[in-house]
């Protein structure tokens, strides 16, 4: 179901913009409108729909417009042009009553500075919203309580913000805007300026509310790692227009234009893992010439059920199981090479959700070869599993 319908959005900056309208629908550029009529274009015929309860990300350098098209949603930015929808409800034909109405119960803001009052307390601070709805004072503390205890706050009621850290401080500030019971949150950077640590805290705090409560989220970030971790589907800005706009996986593989693939090649880098990245050093090898006694042997000391072959620089043979070798040797062959047995292989660049799919049905581990046949490592699947599990797209 449709939250939001945003539809041909502009939101120009300075005098006359009208002016900048027709400039841009006469084909200027951003720097070409400042350049000639001293205005700023901060979102530039922007479309899309929101679905009602996804994370809905903005994404894009410092200066793409992604917090002027947010303060569009709810016209704290006055749109220049456009159609802004809530619930098939037409945004700009609202008086400032009603305007005030709808910011003060529908949506809830959160900002990267946090923007607490130092000199309320933590519970003040939450009950900041009840308090422009007029709640009274007896319902304002029980629901703002109840904020705090959601964020993992709960004993903090009577602290002042500078006693906190900036990772509870924000809690504080998404508590604020959960007391009032929004049906949408609009954040702007809300854990861009906490440390890599508190951010990834926040994050997974944020996910698990969002799948306790029934919230529509409009999360802005610059961080690709975070628009992925979190959004269901992500916008893409760049000059004040929304260059792409598709679910992570889209972001990620299908990436439309050479800004967006900056992005992504940094993340592609660490993100996707590959077959190099998780395999493991074999605890011991054999060779053709060891014979079925010193395999036996070599397995028994590790505690393996298989062991993998090898022949002069580690290029591959296949695998020896142990009930072969202790078949062999209760039958007295002696030479190894009848019981090697083939197996499937992987390059090192196979990509962790292919793994996983060829280690399904699979009882051995799956050997890691190079070019020339030689044996890397190997993938156990508990491990291919456990990675596969970290990550989320
Ligand atoms: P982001 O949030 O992506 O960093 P902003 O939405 O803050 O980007 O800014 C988009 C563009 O609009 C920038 O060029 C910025 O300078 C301009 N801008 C934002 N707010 C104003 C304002 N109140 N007056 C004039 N220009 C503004
Ligand atoms: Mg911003």
């Amino acid at each position: 179901m449709k939250m939001m319908e945003i539809k041909n959005l502009f939101k120009i900056f300075g005098d006359n913009p009208e002016r900048g309208l027709k400039l841009l629908n006469e084909g200027y550029s951003k720097a070409e409108v400042l350049e000639e009529a001293n205005l700023t274009i901060g979102v530039n015929d922007v479309s899309f729909d929101i679905n009602s309860q996804e994370i809905f990300v903005i994404m894009g350098l410092s200066g793409s417009g992604k917090s002027t098209l947010l303060r569009c949603l709810n016209r704290l930015n006055e749109p220049t042009a456009g159609e802004i929808k809530l619930e098939g409800e037409n945004l700009l034909e609202l008086d400032q009553e009603e305007l005030r109405q709808l910011r003060r119960d529908k949506f809830g803001m959160v900002f990267q500075n946090f923007a607490l009052f130092p000199h309320k307390t933590v519970l003040e601070n939450a009950e900041f919203g009840l308090e422009v709805q007029q709640t009274d004072k007896s319902k304002r503390e029980i629901k703002a309580r109840e904020a705090l205890e959601k964020v993992g706050l709960a004993g903090w009621e009577d602290q002042y913000p500078e006693q906190l850290s900036g990772g509870m401080q924000q809690r504080v500030g998404l508590a604020r805007a959960l007391a009032v019971d929004p049906d949408i949150l609009l954040m702007d950077e809300p854990f861009s300026a906490l440390d890599p640590l508190i951010k990834k805290e926040m994050q997974d705090k944020l996910l698990e509310l969002y799948y306790q409560l029934d919230k529509t989220i409009i999360f802005i970030t610059h961080d690709l790692d975070e628009a992925l971790k979190l959004g269901d589907r992500i916008a893409i800005m760049n000059d004040g227009e929304v260059v792409q706009l598709g679910t992570p996986e889209e972001i990620l593989t299908n990436a439309k234009n050479d800004y967006v693939r900056e992005f992504v090649q940094d993340v592609n880098r660490s993100r996707i893992l590959t077959a190099e990245d998780i395999m493991t050093e074999p605890v011991e090898l054999v060779y053709e010439q060891d014979g079925p006694h010193t395999a036996l042997h070599k397995m028994r000391r590790n505690q393996i059920s298989s062991i993998f072959a090898v022949k002069d620089k580690r290029k591959l043979r296949g695998i020896v199981k142990i009930e072969d070798v202790v078949t062999a040797i209760n039958q007295g062959e002696e030479d190894l090479s009848a019981l090697i047995k083939e197996v499937p292989t992987v390059g090192p660049e196979e990509n962790i959700d292919e793994l996983f799919a060829q280690m399904a049905n699979l009882d051995i581990p799956l050997p890691v070869l190079d070019e020339q046949g030689r044996l890397l490592g190997i993938l156990i699947k508990s491990n291919v599993l456990a990675n596969l599990a970290g990550k989320r797209v």
